[in-house]
């Protein structure tokens, strides 16, 4: 039987498998495995040969029982509605299970952001808020970036918000460039809330990060500053690193500022001097023993996962495993981190940028790294005794703590 690859499939079946261990009340099951609410717009964007191009674009706000809707912002060619509705729910259990005062929530457009000029993607972002502000904010929802969104994109979205709704609102979005109410240590949250689950998963295997051998897919804001920081604060040996064009591999380990400024001047790893080509599919099978997957989802599969040799898979991506993988994996004795655990980061980072925003005072970088190690270790180490509670793997155990917090908030306000 062919493995199905629709993430939302994919995030139903993780409810369920939770839901039958939690034993959870079938009305509350029935509404968490749906979106509460999602939009679906038209952008239509003038582009520079004159003619009108018109984007389709989503919203969908999983479940705000814990507070307003979070979630980042999507543009990518092969985007569906399906894969939003899965990053929303998984928004919805990574609040929870960092137990911050937020929602799930996830925005997507079909485009493809490398083929157009900067000020068409100006113009799709503002075509994006135009379509979304009534319906977000502070206190609704507030976007935030992901894959091939960044912070010049926020920083669109945001004035435009502002000049639709006639005031400043900067926790409206976060990710924010610095000088726009963008928090310290934003940029790297996501790749340093995984260094730290690291760290404790290490600690647990029995396992010294210095020298370990780690290899990364995907290059962006995750997979780029993993690399930085594996290299800077635990001396770790980054063998291989990849992008949507292929990957390298040099067994001495590679400088991130070496790969830094190859990607800078050619707009890809591969050629990086002193290093091999592999590709994506070698990457992940490498004899290491730590895999990053940070790039999309279904990169691990029933079709690879056997040859899968690392000792710790921390998932930066969201939704890189699918279950027949995750089945295959735990067999194997491989530690998993799972995703909306391991790359809890950025959103820890974005409500702390909001509380910032709040109170217009600022921290200094060491503070919010310290309050986000407090935060994710506080919640890898629930998971943890979760998992050795009802003996059930870590990702089985992450929802089951996350979604007892959502099903609470929504039982104590009446909902079901
Ligand atoms: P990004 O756009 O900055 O980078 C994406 C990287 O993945 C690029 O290097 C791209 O070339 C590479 N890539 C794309 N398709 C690929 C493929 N098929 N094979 C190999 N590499 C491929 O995006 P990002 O913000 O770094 O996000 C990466 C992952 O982390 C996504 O799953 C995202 O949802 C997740 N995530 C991001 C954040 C955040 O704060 N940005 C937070 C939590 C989770």
């Amino acid at each position: 039987m062919t493995e199905n690859l629709n993430p939302f499939a994919i995030a139903q079946a993780q409810l369920d498998e939770a839901a039958a261990v939690l034993q959870l009340d079938p009305d509350m099951h029935a509404f968490l495995r749906q979106p509460m609410r999602e939009f679906h717009f038209t952008i239509p964007v003038k582009m520079n040969d004159g003619h009108t191009e018109i984007f389709q674009g989503f919203r969908v706000q999983y479940n705000d029982a814990r507070g307003p809707a979070k979630g980042g912002i999507r543009f990518h060619p092969k985007e569906t509605i399906d894969t939003v509705r899965a990053l929303a729910a998984w928004m919805t259990w990574k609040t929870a299970v960092s137990d911050i005062p937020l929602g799930g929530g996830k925005g997507g457009v079909i485009c493809n952001p490398r083929e157009m000029q900067p000020d068409e993607l100006e113009r799709l972002s503002r075509g994006f808020m135009r379509a979304i502000s009534r319906y977000v904010g502070l206190t609704k929802d507030s976007p935030a970036p992901d894959v091939y969104t960044n912070p010049q994109i926020m920083a669109w979205m945001l004035d435009e918000y502002e000049v639709l709704t006639g005031h400043h609102e900067p926790g409206a979005i976060t990710g924010k460039p610095l000088q726009l109410g963008g928090s310290a240590g934003r940029g790297p949250a996501t790749a340093m809330g995984g260094m730290f689950t690291i760290r404790e998963a290490a600690k647990l295997r029995g396992m010294t990060l210095e020298g370990a051998t780690c290899a990364i897919q995907g290059y962006g804001n995750v997979g780029g500053f993993a690399h930085r920081l594996a290299h800077d604060l635990f001396g770790m040996k980054v063998v291989a690193v990849s992008d949507e064009y292929g990957g390298i591999y040099s067994a001495n380990g590679l400088n991130p500022n070496d790969v830094v400024k190859h990607l800078q001047q050619t707009g890809k790893v591969i050629g990086c001097p002193g290093t091999d080509n592999i590709n994506n599919k070698e990457l992940l099978e490498l004899d290491v023993d730590i895999l990053i997957p940070a790039a999309i989802e279904n990169q691990l599969t029933g079709q690879n996962a056997n040859q899968i040799k690392a000792k710790i898979v921390a998932e930066l991506a969201n939704g890189p495993t699918t279950p027949e993988a995750d089945n295959i994996l735990n067999d194997k004795g491989i530690y998993i981190i799972p995703d909306f655990l391991c790359n809890a980061g950025g959103v820890i980072v974005s409500y702390f940028e909001m509380v910032q925003n709040a109170y217009q005072f600022y921290w200094d970088e060491p503070m919010v790294n310290d309050r986000l190690d407090k935060k994710i270790t506080t919640a890898f180490l629930a998971v943890h005794e979760m998992a050795q509670a009802k003996k059930v793997d870590n990702r089985v155990a992450a929802y089951l703590v996350a979604v007892n917090r959502v099903a609470e908030a929504v039982r104590l306000r009446g909902w079901v």
